[in-house]
């Protein structure tokens, strides 16, 4: 029979942990899916990891890996895979926003031959307005750059074992787990689901948080911001020659050139793009440099005992 494995990324979230492997754990059984979940605990600093032994020390189908220190959801989700010892494998939130019961509908469908099952958000859960407008002013930018709608996909996928191989052969280091399973191709589809509310602690994004994630996943996965300092170089180049054309005008019709004022704002602008434009150069250059360094994308100090 074949066998599901759940990746649960969880990053201090010691008031969830029990629920979510009892309500993940009988949506499953109740369907008549063999199981196990995998608790990734991202470095957290709270009771996770002991609660997640507490529970595999009577059902071994809870399984459990600590980092040694907060790597991200990314870092986790990728253990997750490493360590997933499934036929097909899911990942989902660690605070039941994403709805256990649609594991089974992408469960199903991974048994009628479909390799990749996205789940899209049909409407956000509750945030405030402020918050809303942050995520979709990235997740906009985010979506033109890479040409995957941001707003709706998620995190929480099911893939037969041949996606996820595919994946953990992938020699990089920084990641986008959400926009690769696209990349990857298959078979694939999806199913929508409502994003519930968090049912117990706050969610772990800062403003700050957002950028770093908006700025980092933007330039692992694509290098539309060349070609962005490109199109402004054209741009400049264009305007300069505009500029002179005029200048030229002038100058055999006897109009004195007057241009302090141009001349500064000339400087400014120039200035301004060639910065940006060394700000996004030197940005890939700092991922290069991470990833020829090899670090690995995770430490894991613990991981709990199985059969
Ligand atoms: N998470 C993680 N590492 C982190 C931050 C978050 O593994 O550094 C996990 C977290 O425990 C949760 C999931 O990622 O299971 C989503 O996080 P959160 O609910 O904070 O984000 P939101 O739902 O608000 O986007
Ligand atoms: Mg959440």
């Amino acid at each position: 029979m074949s066998k599901l494995t759940v990746i649960i990324p969880s990053f201090n979230e010691e008031d969830n942990i029990k629920n979510t492997a009892s309500v993940i754990g009988s949506t499953l059984s109740e369907a008549g899916i063999d199981y196990n979940l995998l608790f990734v605990s991202d470095g957290s600093t709270d009771n996770t990891f002991s609660i997640v032994e507490e529970l595999n020390s009577s059902d071994k189908r809870v399984e459990g890996i600590q980092f040694s220190r907060n790597f991200g959801k990314e870092a986790a989700i990728f253990a997750g895979l490493e360590y997933a010892t499934g036929d097909c494998v899911a990942v989902i939130d660690c605070d039941l926003q994403h709805p256990p019961k649609t594991l089974v509908e992408m469960y199903s469908l991974w048994e009628q031959g479909y390799e990749v099952i996205e789940g899209i958000k049909s409407k956000r859960g509750k945030e405030s307005i402020i918050h809303k407008m942050f995520v979709g002013i990235f997740y906009g930018i985010m979506s033109s750059l890479m040409k995957i709608d941001m707003n709706s996909t998620s995190d929480f996928k099911l893939m037969d074992r041949k996606v996820v191989n595919a994946l953990l052969e992938l020699p990089e280091r920084n990641t986008f787990f959400r926009a690769l399973s696209f990349w990857a191709g298959f078979k694939s589809t999806s199913v929508t689901f409502d994003v519930e509310e968090r049912k117990a602690g706050k969610s772990k994004w800062s403003f700050a948080g957002l950028v770093r994630y908006a700025i980092s996943n933007t330039t692992s996965f694509t290098t539309a911001p060349l070609k962005f300092v490109l199109g402004m170089g054209f741009i400049l180049m264009l305007f300069s020659l505009i500029l002179g054309v005029e200048t030229l005008v002038n100058y055999f019709l006897g109009i004195a050139a007057d241009g302090f004022t141009t001349v500064i704002l000339l400087i400014l602008i120039v200035g301004g793009c060639i910065m940006i434009s060394l700000g996004i150069i030197g940005h890939y250059i700092a991922r290069i440099y991470e990833e020829v360094k090899g670090r690995p994308r995770y430490i894991v100090s613990k991981v709990t005992e199985n059969k």
